[in-house]
């Protein structure tokens, strides 16, 4: 039988250069010690206060269909939370419950694009971009981006690729970079998106983990709120990632009829799961001030490091979870230097070249394993990269 040319062509990229991401989990499999940079999730669980209240919502009897929009508390706090971080004003009817980030993401844009009208994501991206973008059958462009720029889209360059496009999808704090959009250039995307009268997609998951400089909506630029969809999850700022729980927020006419497709796909995000949500909403901004500060210390451990390294270039680490790493000093692509990294100092990170092309010859380090060892594993990824140098 034959399927949808919409599930064939979600990986139609392939595996996108994860077989090295691959290759590491079977040397785990197999029992090598391999240390793992790969994945972009807390190496602490969920803290149990959050659990506690997610099992005492399930036995209060809270098991049943829940609210598919959100029950409505929970999009007060979530409203409350964005307003709070980025002063812009937002109501509980902005505000749509969803099965995580990723869910939030594909609703916008099967929401904003039809089939074949031109999405745009900026390269490196976070990797389940061009899926999404395809399995929305969405005619997809990536905006490429420079190491030399830190990362960030040219006006010139997406300027020249708006043309045509119905929707651009950008994230800040940004992964795989670390980077965090200045001003500047939020309000050039702001100004693109108005010409060319397109939606703006704004995956803001990582908003707790700001390092240097400061996180802006651009749903709170000029202009921007009625064309701008904003994604957010629990599971980076609360190490909820296996809860599957986020948002969209929007104008509430467009969040009423994103509700639509949250009714025919998931019917609503467990009950106990959003009572969880919000108790941990309710735990304030310390909490999340203390779930981010893990990766605030192995930010700056990190830069200590790569000071004294004359051979791998440290993308300013201004946000998000990761590190990223210009190895090109070394001769090598990413994928090589990713490659003899775990075969032969059993490091596992992602090259570049798995989020698209603009990053090749650099390297996603995840800060998620404990201060120690990621100091450890660090230092011998720059001893290495010194000894390739040297060859
Ligand atoms: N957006 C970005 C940039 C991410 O890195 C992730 C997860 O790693 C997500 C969205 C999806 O997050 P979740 O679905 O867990 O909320």
């Amino acid at each position: 039988m034959k399927l949808s040319n919409r599930i064939a062509n979600i990986n139609a990229g392939g595996s996108d250069g994860w077989e090295l991401f691959t290759r590491a989990r079977e040397m785990i499999a197999a029992g090598q010690p391999v240390i793992e940079l790969t994945i972009g999730e807390h190496d602490t669980p969920t803290d149990p206060i959050i659990l506690d209240a997610m099992i005492a919502s399930a036995r209060a009897g809270n098991t049943g269909y829940a609210a598919v929009p959100g029950s409505p508390t929970l999009r007060q706090q979530i409203a409350a939370r964005y307003q709070r971080i980025t002063g812009v004003e937002t109501e509980p009817d902005n505000v749509l419950v969803t099965s995580g980030g990723q869910a939030a993401l594909f609703a916008a844009h099967l929401a904003t694009l039809n089939p074949g009208e031109k999405g745009l994501i900026c390269d490196p991206y976070y990797a389940t971009y061009p899926g999404v973008l395809r399995a929305a059958e969405a005619d997809l462009h990536s905006v490429p981006t420079r190491s030399s720029n830190n990362f960030l889209p040219q006006r010139d360059e997406l300027a020249k690729a708006a043309k045509g496009a119905k929707s651009l999808l950008i994230n800040s704090p940004n992964n795989p970079t670390g980077v965090v959009y200045p001003a500047e250039t939020l309000q050039m995307i702001a100004d693109v998106c108005i010409k060319n009268d397109m939606w703006l997609i704004s995956d803001e998951v990582y908003d707790s983990q700001i390092w240097q400089g400061k996180h802006i909506s651009p749903r709170g630029l000029p202009g921007m709120a009625e064309r701008t969809l904003v994604i957010g999850s629990m599971s980076k700022s609360h190490a909820m990632t296996g809860s599957r729980i986020g948002w969209i927020i929007g104008p509430p006419e467009i969040v009423a009829q994103i509700m639509n497709l949250s009714t025919v796909n998931a019917y609503g995000v467990p009950g106990f799961i959003q009572d969880a949500a919000e108790f941990a909403l309710l735990q304030g901004p310390e909490f999340e001030a203390e779930v981010a500060d893990v990766f605030r210390t192995r930010t700056k451990l990190a830069r200590e490091i790569l000071l004294g390294s004359n051979i791998l270039r440290l993308i300013p680490a201004q946000g998000a979870m990761y590190l990223m790493l210009d190895v090109r000093n070394t001769g090598l692509s990413g994928e090589e230097f990713a490659n003899q990294l775990l075969t032969e100092e059993l490091i596992a990170v992602m090259p570049g070249e798995s989020f698209g092309h603009s990053a090749s010859g650099h390297l996603r380090v995840a800060m998620t394993i404990p201060d120690e060892q990621f100091t450890h594993a660090l230092k011998r990824l720059v001893l290495f990269a010194e000894r390739l140098a040297a060859d």
